[in-house]
């Protein structure tokens, strides 16, 4: 595996054969407590209710990205490439098997929010990594891996290209207005209360005024913060409050779609002190962390093949309305 760089959009992009590459799903499930041929733990959390543990990282059986070594950044003529260093974790966020994050207590969910700041702020000590991701695939059309309840992380030596877009953006509107974009969106939503799915003092669930797809939902902290572990790792921490809003948002996504995938954007790592990230002076202030939910709807997979402008049949407006009147548990 390889990291190339497109030298038009900027993007990297993993590539290599991979011909080999096997189902690491076994049965019986290595992912459970007492499975065999469990991965190697990197960490565990305590249990909160007697279990052998709450949720933990595991290292990923076929890992993307190798964490030895150095990128060693080249040339190919015109092209960039790197090696494919980094970290690729597999997040088990439950010991039960058929417990998801939307059917486990709040407790247990809070203990996979905690773990994955823990990892965050442990993956960005390594200054090779620029950035860490959390995100999980459910359902077989959004690439799920296991059947066990898991999420993924990975830390890379690049900043991928869709957090890129949205880093830029919230500088340059931060040096206009020196104000946070995320915080501004927040305050014009919770007035207009149209695209809001769901409040709590802490956080707010909204579907974002221009959807990529139908159904998308952004799950954001009210009080500004760039850094997701910061909060999730701070005195006075509100995570227990964020655990029951995101079940309650997979709860809402699920009762119309089958499938989704979601995401974390955190703010990049500042240990990695490059030419290139000298531009993020205002970071602490122009960046809000958020939790992106895409639902994947296969009757409305126009949304995705037409790639070149989103086209989302469904409004925010709409999808909203449909998320609030879902029922919760
Ligand atoms: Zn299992
Ligand atoms: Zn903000
Ligand atoms: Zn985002």
């Amino acid at each position: 595996m390889e990291l190339r760089k497109d030298p038009i959009t900027r993007s990297w992009v993993i590539t290599g054969d991979d011909a080999d590459r096997v189902s690491h799903d076994t049965i019986p499930c290595r992912y459970c407590p007492d499975g065999q041929n469990a991965p190697q733990v990197i960490s565990s959390m305590p249990s909160v209710d007697g279990g052998p543990w709450s949720a933990r990282a595991v290292v990923h059986p076929e890992p993307l990205y190798r964490i030895e070594g150095d990128p060693q950044r080249r040339g190919e003529g015109l092209y960039d490439k790197m090696r494919a260093v980094g970290a690729h974790e597999l997040i088990v966020e439950n010991p039960r098997h058929g417990e998801q994050l939307w059917q486990a207590t709040p407790a247990h969910v809070e203990q996979f929010l905690s773990l994955i700041g823990q990892r965050i702020q442990d993956l960005k000590r390594d200054k090779r990594f620029k950035y860490v991701t959390l995100f999980k695939n459910y359902g077989l059309p959004a690439g799920q891996e296991t059947a066990h309840p898991t999420s993924l992380l990975t830390a890379t030596t690049f900043v991928p290209r869709r957090v890129l877009y949205e880093l830029r953006s919230a500088r340059d509107y931060y040096s206009q207005k020196e104000r946070c974009v995320f915080c501004d969106i927040i305050a014009q939503e919770l007035q207009q209360a149209v695209r809001v799915v769901e409040s709590t003092p802490d956080f707010v669930a909204l579907c974002p005024y221009a959807s990529r797809v139908p159904y998308e939902t952004w799950l954001m902290p009210r009080e500004h913060q760039a850094y997701f572990e910061r909060d999730a790792l701070g005195k006075g921490s509100k995570l227990g409050q964020m655990a029951l809003l995101l079940k309650h948002t997979l709860q809402r996504v699920l009762a119309i779609s089958e499938n989704f995938h979601m995401v974390l954007h955190t703010a990049p790592n500042t240990e990695h002190k490059g030419d290139v990230l000298d531009y993020w002076r205002t970071l602490d202030e122009d960046f809000h962390w958020h939790l992106e939910i895409l639902p994947i709807l296969a009757q409305k997979s126009k949304s995705y093949s037409f790639k070149e402008t989103y086209f989302s049949p469904v409004s925010p407006e709409t999808a909203a309305k449909k998320l609030r009147e879902a029922s919760v548990s």
